[in-house]
């Protein structure tokens, strides 16, 4: 069989989407292409800095990988967060990020809950079990991460951070949103977030219309071999994303091309919802910040939510102002 792109070489891949049958090179460079157009929309190709958040994942290597072949390495800076999770953070796996990534020409900043928290995640999920808080460890990390990936882009002065987030995965956080009616956060998941808060740096996701099985044979085509043990707190995520999850595999397989439909659909609806809530407020109010750390955090709330886990879990002494 031979590839529908190059017409010369053998076709390895079926690309149900577009019925395409492609070669391994031709496959590897319509993936880079659709994260170039992408990257185009959201403004990265005139960005000076671009932080990239990675960890061990094969996204992070597609990430870094598909931007490298068209952004100016000096410009893309790598961001890694060791958890502190026994059994899942080892140090081989960032000594693979860190080869990987300077092969590219790419600096990696290296952080983790531990130095920049006090506590790695082990101990904050130990001390809210002991003082019987049902709070998922996922919580805790989700929360820290956001807020550590924020500062380190601040500091660097990057105006985008780049997340490896997938098709998949965004439109798992689309459908989320949508059954919890939480329009806001909806909005805000389209190409170009809303920018709460100065203190916000941009947050931008060029994978987002790349399938996962995708940036799976990505990165087994170009030899990078990702972490493959799971996270031993994956039991404790939430299992309406299983189930959407589920669903959305279901609807892909009888219908390919599915998946895309929905975040083009979303792009289109969330742009005309932007622009008339941007028009009905006279300008964005900047969210409150943090009364202990100064950090931003929700409208009407005094402390945030990272601050408020830790003196829930008997981590941080401070009185809570809120019940
Ligand atoms: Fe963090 Fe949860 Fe992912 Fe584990 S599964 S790395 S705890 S978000
Ligand atoms: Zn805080």
């Amino acid at each position: 069989m031979i590839c529908d792109v190059c017409k010369v070489r053998e076709a390895e891949i079926f690309q149900p989407h577009t019925g395409r049958k492609l070669c391994r090179q031709c496959f590897i460079e319509d993936i880079r292409q659709r994260v170039k157009k992408e990257a185009e929309k959201i403004g990265l190709l005139k960005a000076n800095k671009i932080l990239l958040a990675v960890s061990g994942g094969k996204d992070s290597f597609v990430l870094a990988d598909t931007l490298a072949s068209f952004i100016d390495t000096n410009k893309l800076i790598a961001y890694n967060i060791t958890e502190g999770i026994q059994g899942y953070n080892r140090k081989e796996q960032v000594e693979q990020l860190r080869k990987f990534l300077s092969e590219l020409g790419i600096e990696l900043i290296e952080d983790s809950f531990k130095q920049s928290v006090g506590y790695t995640l082990d101990e904050m999920v130990q001390a809210a079990r002991a003082k019987g808080l049902n709070v998922s460890a996922c919580t805790f990390c989700g929360a820290f991460r956001r807020k550590l990936i924020n500062n380190a882009a601040r500091n660097i002065e990057a105006d985008f951070v780049a997340t490896g987030h997938n098709l998949d995965d965004e439109v798992q956080a689309i459908i989320i949103n949508l059954i919890r009616g939480d329009l806001i956060r909806l909005i805000r998941f389209g190409e170009k977030p809303l920018k709460l808060s100065s203190k916000f740096v941009l947050r931008v996701k060029p994978l987002r219309k790349i399938y996962e099985w995708e940036t799976t044979m990505y990165a087994y085509y170009k030899g990078y071999a990702f972490q493959e043990v799971e996270c031993p707190y994956i039991t404790s995520r939430p299992t309406l994303r299983a189930k959407v999850r589920e669903l959305l595999y279901m609807l892909e397989d009888i219908k390919p091309g599915t998946l895309l439909n929905i975040i083009e659909e979303f792009d289109n609806i969330a742009e005309k919802v932007r622009k008339s809530y941007i028009s009905s407020t006279s300008e964005l109010k900047e969210l409150p910040t943090c009364k202990i750390c100064g950090e931003p955090t929700s409208y009407g709330r005094e402390i945030c939510k990272t601050c408020e886990l830790l003196i829930k879990a008997g981590l941080l002494h401070q009185n809570l102002p809120i019940s």
